[in-house]
């Protein structure tokens, strides 16, 4: 059982123990040295259609062959083909007004300056906090990361963050209460993931929290950010994860699922009454590429040709039962816990006492070392109180035998990781 390091070349992202990836096809991904790795994360919970679509290449060749860069604030075939898509198939009739941008953080931050923005329109320049919860992750970009409460990567970074109000993500009674000291008549939005993603390894509260929460914003008119980069475009086996939560936001943004990791792309789409009073948001340079929404238009085609979102509400149950069968009573996992295609354990040293393994090495990453050592790559995730979890966010194509192989060598990878975590 060996595992290939990462090439020593490629620096900074800080995930140097991955193997060299040179293809895709279908829910795995080829390795330099010739192994298939069954990509049970679908890469960052990204890769819904699967690797290695010839359409959505030959989509994306035809745009660039004869293609124009244009600006963002012009229309395009490309452009309008997926905006009429969006709005056709995918999105509430109450938000047919989409702006685009090249992924989640970018989606973050243009829905939080959309949030900002509505409420100058509207007369109110003292709103300006943005509520978040925590834990969340909204991305890295200034606004995004001040938004949300991730711990490793907000470390450092808080004096150059904004200050912005949070919450639990579970307890509506001591959100409120936070919400009131803050006074909400200087907050502009409420942003949520409808699971929580990487920062928790989807966290879902109670519907009372969701109902507490709605009412309240509603009544004091502050808007309702869903971040929908994870949950979005089928993942949790509805379109929209806040399909779950019984709310109505006013903006929804989403990316990964959107490209399907074929094109980097984001959007945003708002409500008529946020989009009135906001006629103008600054675009990007490169929002909306043509080789961006042509890829993206052929990603959405597939998935509504193949039933695929069908498909997650049919398949996602059997990956929960398998997840469930082989860890509730394991000594190391606490919860499982997600819907859909979009499962975390959460990892703990003892799940009598909840004890958490040592912050170094990270569990969850030499856990999924030792996945990737027996060729199956989950997702290491985690932050502040859900310190290690790894998660599950398969391409919707994944087979039954697909589901045993991710669930068999996680259980293998858990208890070898454990077993040297002991030694240390
Ligand atoms: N929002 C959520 C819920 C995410 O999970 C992520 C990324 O993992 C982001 C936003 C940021 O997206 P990106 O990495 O594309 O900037």
């Amino acid at each position: 059982m060996t595992s290939t390091p990462g090439d020593a070349r490629y620096h900074f992202t800080g995930s140097g123990f991955g193997p060299t990836v040179v293809g895709g096809d279908g829910a795995y991904l080829i390795t330099a040295d010739g192994r298939r790795v069954l990509d049970a994360a679908g890469g960052a919970i990204v890769a819904n259609v699967g690797h290695g679509r010839g359409s959505v290449a030959a989509a994306a060749a035809r745009a660039l062959d004869g293609g124009a860069y244009t600006v963002p604030s012009w229309p395009t075939a490309q452009r309008l083909a997926l905006q009429d898509r969006l709005r056709t198939d995918w999105l509430p009739a109450t938000h047919p007004n989409i702006f685009f941008t090249s992924g989640g953080s970018e989606s973050a931050d243009s829905a939080i300056r959309l949030a900002r923005s509505y409420q100058l329109a509207c007369g109110r320049p003292e709103r300006w906090k943005i509520v978040g919860r925590h834990p969340s992750y909204h991305g890295i970009t200034g606004l995004a990361l001040s938004a949300g409460s991730h711990s490793s990567r907000r470390a450092g970074f808080e004096p150059i963050l904004h200050d912005f109000p949070k919450v639990p993500w579970d307890d509506a009674e001591t959100a409120l209460k936070i919400i009131e000291a803050e006074d909400p008549s200087t907050i502009a939005a409420f942003i949520f993931e409808p699971l929580t993603g990487a920062a928790g390894g989807c966290l879902f509260p109670d519907e009372g929290y969701w109902a507490a929460i709605g009412a309240y914003c509603r009544a004091h008119d502050i808007l309702l950010i869903a971040d929908e980069v994870m949950t979005g475009i089928g993942r949790t086996g509805t379109v929209w994860g806040c399909e779950h939560t019984g709310l109505t936001p006013d903006v929804i943004y989403g990316a990964k699922g959107l490209g399907g990791g074929y094109v980097p792309i984001g959007m945003v789409a708002a409500t008529d009454a946020v989009a009135e009073a906001v006629a103008e948001l600054m675009y990007f340079t490169f929002s909306g590429t043509d080789v961006a929404c042509a890829a993206a238009n052929e990603v959405l085609r597939i998935l509504t040709a193949e039933a695929l979102v069908e498909r997650v509400a049919i398949i996602g149950p059997k990956l929960h039962e398998r997840l469930v069968t082989e860890f509730a009573e394991h000594p190391h996992v606490a919860a499982v816990r997600g819907r859909g295609l979009f499962y975390g354990l959460e990892l703990v040293a003892d799940r009598a006492t909840g004890e958490p393994f040592p912050l170094q090495p990270k569990f969850a990453i030499e856990v999924v070392k030792e996945t990737l050592a027996r060729d199956v790559f989950v997702y290491p995730a985690g932050s502040g109180p859900f310190q290690d979890v790894v998660m599950f966010g398969p391409p919707f194509i994944i087979t039954e035998s697909d589901i045993d192989q991710m669930v068999g060598v996680t259980r293998q990878a858990i208890d070898a990781a454990a077993t040297a975590a002991r030694r240390k």
